[in-house]
């Protein structure tokens, strides 16, 4: 810290004016250096990841910079991973207005993650194939870090004072109830596998498809009420910064949060990555695909006194039980009001699986938007032609609660309804 005692010296002193203004700011001034590595080895080959470490909120501006990271398992082949990889960031953004600040874009963020996510799905489905992906999407600004995810892959948080956390919630039907439940309501069955002698084996699974997890972009063949609407966490990292690691579940089914964490704590981010993968296939083997993203978000304030280690080993323990593997996490939503663990500040959290709730937040911006441009696939349309192509769905029942939300256009909106459970939205005609 500038201007502490340190060995009985005393560093070059900051004016608290400046060191106060920065803090305030948040405007990039303190901004961190971002080190990443990968590592992974195949089994079927459907992993897939996306490294983007500088990418422009504001074109030719370099003071506009982030990093997004992302891992995709695929499902019963690889085109949606693939298209996911290749079509997912692009829909993020195209969700974001344009001409507004950095604080407006890491507000509005959350929300552009849910139309790009259910937008990237919309799209792969037209395509009429049959498989499916999970996506964990991480947008790395500064030291606030933004997560995005459907499935099982998973963004975990390691801190430098040894606090492990988790930034994603598991979509899987086995160990997720409040899924089950939203499943289950939605019109789809959730049980295991019945062979002939009447018992269920492995783990539930949803049908019609037999899908184990509860959401995920593209199963074209499975219920609509799998739905690509990710649970998104926002945090702003401590001035020491962290280390982020996002993987797939061969990772997760073989090594603790904890210790893929500890493995590799102190090592560079490239050797980090291949130490997690290497550790998860010494405990399983090569049962599945195993993929491994490891972010080093680095101050560069070097000047910074990294928080005390000590006495905060039971708190870490209660910790790792709050935040530990396969959390059934009910979703807190955190209403804007900043809320403190360790010294990682949690900025938003939502997880619903209800557009009306996802899209509508966070909607005051200084952007002057279209009136008619829909939420998610960001086509403008006048209400006009929006009416005639409404009317061809007239004999489908009414949605039993009106729409609040932002625009939709018809398209968008029967799959909202078919996500519900309410209509399909790949029925051309009702019957
Ligand atoms: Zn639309």
């Amino acid at each position: 810290m500038a201007g502490a005692a340190r060995d009985g010296k005393v560093a070059p002193v900051l004016p608290l004016a400046t060191l106060i203004g920065r803090e305030l700011r948040g405007d990039g001034s303190e901004r961190p250096l971002v080190r990443y590595g990968h590592s992974g080895f195949a089994k079927r080959g459907e992993d897939y990841f996306l490294v983007k470490p500088d990418c422009l909120r504001i074109p030719d501006d370099p003071s506009s910079v982030f990093s997004v990271f992302a891992v995709f398992d695929g499902h019963n082949g690889v085109s949606a991973a693939v298209f996911s990889k290749e079509h997912l960031l692009e829909h993020v953004m195209s969700a974001v207005p344009q001409g507004i600040s950095r604080e407006e874009w890491l507000q509005v963020l959350p929300r552009a993650l849910v139309a790009g996510f259910v937008k990237t799905d919309i799209d792969f489905q037209r395509k009429g194939e049959t498989s499916g992906t999970t996506a964990t999407l991480v947008v790395v600004d500064g030291l606030t870090v933004t997560v995005a995810s459907v499935g099982d892959s998973r963004c975990i948080l390691d801190t430098n004072s040894g606090e492990v956390s988790l930034l994603t919630v598991d979509h899987r039907l086995e160990e997720n109830a409040e899924e089950r439940e939203r499943v289950t309501a939605s019109g789809g069955e959730v049980s295991r596998l019945n062979l002939c002698s009447g018992q269920g084996v492995g783990p539930l699974r949803c049908w019609p498809g037999g899908l184990c997890l509860s959401r995920s972009i593209g199963d074209t063949d499975v219920g609509e009420f799998i739905v690509p609407i990710p649970h998104v966490k926002q945090v702003k990292l401590p001035n020491t910064g962290g280390r982020l690691l996002i993987a797939s579940d061969g990772i997760w089914d073989a090594v603790s949060s904890e210790t893929a964490a500890q493995v590799c704590r102190g090592l560079p981010a490239d050797l980090a990555a291949k130490l997690v993968v290497k550790q998860a296939l010494k405990t399983s083997g090569l049962k599945d695909d195993t993929t491994c993203v490891v972010v080093d978000v680095i101050a560069s304030d070097h000047c910074s006194t990294p928080p005390p280690l000590s006495p905060k080993k039971n708190q870490n323990k209660l910790r790792s039980l709050l935040f530990g593997r396969r959390s059934h996490s009910s979703v807190g939503k955190l209403g804007g009001k900043p809320a403190l663990f360790g010294s990682v500040e949690e900025i938003f959290e939502e997880g619903s699986a209800m557009l009306e709730e996802r899209l509508s937040q966070n909607l005051q911006t200084n952007a002057n938007l279209p009136p008619f441009r829909c939420a998610i696939c960001q086509v403008d349309q006048g209400p006009f032609e929006d009416l005639m192509t409404d009317s061809v769905g007239v004999c489908c029942p009414a949605p039993s609660t009106p729409w609040t939300g932002p625009y939709l256009c018809s398209g968008c909106r029967k799959k909202k309804d078919a996500m519900e459970g309410k209509r399909s939205s790949r029925a051309a005609t009702c019957r």
